[in-house]
């Protein structure tokens, strides 16, 4: 394994964030570099080693899918090339090169919209206790894992950075952004999901909910902006694994969850990864991206 690019260090760009994965540093007015690390995050805690590779995999898997859903939404990608990204940003290739977007700089919508096909995590524990998902009231009888009639926009704060994201009623969300730009996400968001959802399918794998993220551009366009359809935004589960009324086993973050249950480790405590947990990921990162691209990535 090479070792993992933990931080990006580019000190002639501008450092404007660094979240729990990417690093964005801004390039010129309207354009912004969005940097993939190898940092991983569970139960948004980011651990103390990272997965290598991982940041070009989930950068390369974001790149083919705005290029597939580009006729429902236009992304805030210009380019993924770093030849063709200025030289400020190519003279830091070596840690760039694969794991990099130029982006348009957007106003990022203050929500996290949400798409689930299926009911499982967070949904499955308030439909137990309360018949809904995000205060979105459910038939009754339904089963762990089942798809749901149609698929359901669940939207959630964005958390600042040690907070944890909360599901909102779509209500809640008119009342942040207007009903009518509400309206719009939650059609888009839906739509987008259902092509890609349609897409993988065909390919072996269940898109089982995705998070998008959106931003209005400069011309006042609602795009596609952050990651797409990623092992860490998206659950994915094997097809011909599935099986409705229990759990299922998965293509994301599930060996380092597990790792983390099945130590009993403080879900706010930051820890190094043992080295089989981190290869078992990297793998599975791997097999999903050559599943859906139907090609190997570039690491
Ligand atoms: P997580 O995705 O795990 O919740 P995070 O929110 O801390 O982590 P990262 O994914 O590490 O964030 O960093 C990406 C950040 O960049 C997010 O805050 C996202 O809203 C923001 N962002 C994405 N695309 C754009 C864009 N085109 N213009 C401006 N900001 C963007
Ligand atoms: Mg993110």
């Amino acid at each position: 394994m090479s070792s993992p690019l933990l931080q990006s260090d580019c000190p002639a760009l501008k450092l404007i964030a660094r979240g729990k994965v990417r690093d964005l540093y801004e390039v010129d007015a309207t354009s912004l570099l969005f940097v993939a690390t190898d940092r991983v995050s569970a139960f948004d805690v980011v651990m103390k080693n990272g997965i290598p590779d991982k940041g070009k995999i989930l950068t390369q898997l974001s790149v083919f899918w705005f290029g597939l859903l580009a006729d429902v939404l236009p992304s805030h990608l210009i380019t993924a090339d770093i030849d063709a990204m200025p030289p400020s940003v190519q003279q830091y290739r070596g840690q760039l090169a694969g794991r990099s977007l130029l982006v348009r700089k957007l106003t990022i919508l203050p929500i996290e919209a949400i798409v689930r096909g299926y009911i499982t995590g967070s949904g499955w524990a308030e439909y137990q206790r309360k018949g809904t998902v995000s205060d979105i009231p459910l038939p009754a009888g339904l089963q762990q894992c089942q798809a749901l009639a149609t698929p359901l926009f669940t939207p959630s704060t964005k958390a600042e950075i040690g907070q944890h994201d909360e599901n909102i009623h779509p209500d809640k969300v008119k009342e942040m952004i207007g009903a009518e730009l509400t309206d719009k996400v939650a059609a888009t968001a839906i739509a987008l999901y259902q092509k890609a959802a349609s897409y993988a399918r065909e390919r072996g794998i269940i898109i089982v909910d995705t998070k998008f993220e959106f931003g209005i551009d400069a011309q006042g366009q609602l795009t596609i902006a952050d990651e797409v359809l990623t092992p860490d935004s998206s659950r994915f589960w094997p097809l011909d694994a599935y099986a409705v009324g229990r759990e299922q086993e998965s293509f994301d973050k599930q060996f380092v969850r597990n790792y983390l249950l099945d130590n009993n480790f403080d879900k706010q405590t930051s820890v190094a990864l043992p080295d089989h947990v981190i290869r078992d990921t990297l793998s599975k990162y791997i097999d999903v991206y050559t599943r859906l691209t139907g090609q190997q990535p570039e690491l």
